[in-house]
C-alpha cells in the first residue's frame, strides 16, 4: 500500500530518524483524532521488519519477512491488544519483556505493537515502562494509543513521537475518494464534515450516509422554522434510533467546523453556530443520554419527539 497523503510527513519524520540512526526503542503514533492510526503503526512495523525495502522506506512486500508477516506468523512480530478485558493486562506486557529478552527468531530485530496503549491498567503501565527504560537492543515498541494524552507522563517522554498532523491538501479527497469507492464531491464534503480526519470521513462518505444526514439537517432547519412538526421529524428515525441520534450529534457538531460546507450541511451549520452554547450543550446532552437508555425498555419514539421539540426551541431563540 502507498503511503497516504495524510501520513506522508510522518512517514518521513520516520524514515529521516531511521536514516540517521536517531529511532527511539519506544515510538507513540499521535494524531488529532482516529487519523487512520493503526494502519500507519502496521506499515511503521512492517518496514522495520523487512530486509530489502523500497527506497521509500516501505516494506518491500516480497521479502521472507514480509510473506510471514501477511500471513501472521512472523515469531519477531508481537501484537498486543486488550484480550478478554477493556485493557491491556501485566501479564501480557510481561509476555513481552520475556520475548524480548532473547535474541530475534528469524530477523534482526523484534518489533511490539501495543493498540491500543492507552488501554492499559497501572500495573502494566510499570511493567511497560521498565521495559521502556531498560530496553533490549534491536527491539523495538510501537505505541498506538486512542488517545495519546491518556498515556501516563513517565512514558510519553520515553518514546519518540511520530505526529500525524491534519495538514489538508488536494490529495486528501483523491484519495479518500478512491479508498471509499465514491466520488470526490462525496469524499470532500465528507472530510469536511469529519474535520478533516480521513478515517472518520471514510464511515460518513458512503452514499446512502451522506444522504441520511442531509435529508436529517433539512429535516432540522424545517423545524426551525416552523414549516414541519417535531412529531414528522421524530419518526423518521424509525428503528434506526442509535444511528439517528449518532447523526443528529454530528451535525450538532459543524458548529465548531470553520470550513466551508455544501447545502444544506452549511446552512444548518450557519444555524447551530448561532445557539447559545448552553443551549448546544443541553441537546448533546441530551441525546448522549438518550443514546445510554436505548433498549432499557423507555419508549424511544417520545424521548427522539422531545429531543426535536428541545432543538425547535433552542433553533428558534437564534432569531
Ligand atoms: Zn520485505
Amino acid at each position: 500500500m502507498a503511503i497516504a497523503p495524510w501520513h506522508e510527513q510522518a512517514w518521513a519524520q520516520f524514515v529521516g530518524a531511521r536514516a540517521s540512526n536517531r529511532l527511539a526503542h519506544g515510538l507513540a503514533i499521535t494524531a488529532p483524532g482516529d487519523f487512520f492510526k493503526l494502519e500507519f503503526a502496521t506499515m511503521l512495523g512492517q518496514a522495520m521488519l523487512c530486509r530489502s525495502p523500497l527506497s521509500d522506506g516501505r516494506a518491500c512486500g516480497t521479502c521472507r519477512d514480509c510473506i510471514l508477516l501477511a500471513s501472521g506468523s512472523h515469531p519477531d512480530w508481537i501484537a498486543v491488544s486488550p484480550e478478554d478485558s477493556a485493557y491491556i493486562r501485566i501479564d501480557q506486557i510481561r509476555d513481552v519483556s520475556a520475548r524480548l529478552a532473547q535474541r530475534p527468531q528469524i530477523g534482526v530485530r523484534q518489533v511490539v505493537l501495543l493498540h491500543p496503549a492507552d488501554r492499559m491498567n497501572v500495573a502494566a503501565a510499570n511493567a511497560l515502562l521498565k521495559t521502556l527504560e531498560e530496553p533490549t537492543p534491536d527491539s523495538y515498541l510501537i505505541l498506538c494509543s486512542e488517545r495519546h494524552e491518556r498515556l501516563p507522563a513517565t512514558i510519553r517522554s520515553r518514546c519518540q513521537t511520530l505526529a500525524i498532523k491534519p495538514n489538508l491538501d488536494d490529495r486528501w479527497g483523491r484519495a479518500l475518494a478512491e479508498r471509499a469507492e465514491v466520488s470526490l464531491d462525496a469524499a470532500i464534503t465528507a472530510l469536511q464534515m469529519a474535520g478533516n480526519d480521513p478515517q472518520a470521513a471514510l464511515a460518513v462518505a458512503a452514499p446512502d450516509e451522506l444522504a441520511a444526514r442531509a435529508s436529517l439537517a433539512k429535516s432540522l432547519l424545517s423545524l426551525a422554522n416552523g414549516r414541519t412538526e417535531p412529531s414528522v421529524v421524530s419518526a423518521s428515525a424509525g428503528k434506526e434510533v442509535a444511528l439517528w441520534l449518532e447523526r443528529f450529534a454530528a451535525l450538532l457538531r459543524l458548529s465548531v467546523r470553520s470550513v466551508s460546507l455544501k447545502s444544506p450541511f452549511e446552512e444548518l451549520r450557519d444555524l447551530t453556530s448561532r445557539l447559545e452554547m448552553s443551549r448546544l450543550f443541553a441537546l448533546q446532552r441530551e441525546q448522549g443520554r438518550i443514546r445510554a437508555l436505548l433498549g432499557s425498555g423507555l419508549r424511544e419514539d417520545l424521548m427522539l419527539y422531545e429531543l426535536c421539540c428541545q432543538w425547535r426551541d433552542a433553533a428558534r431563540g437564534t432569531r
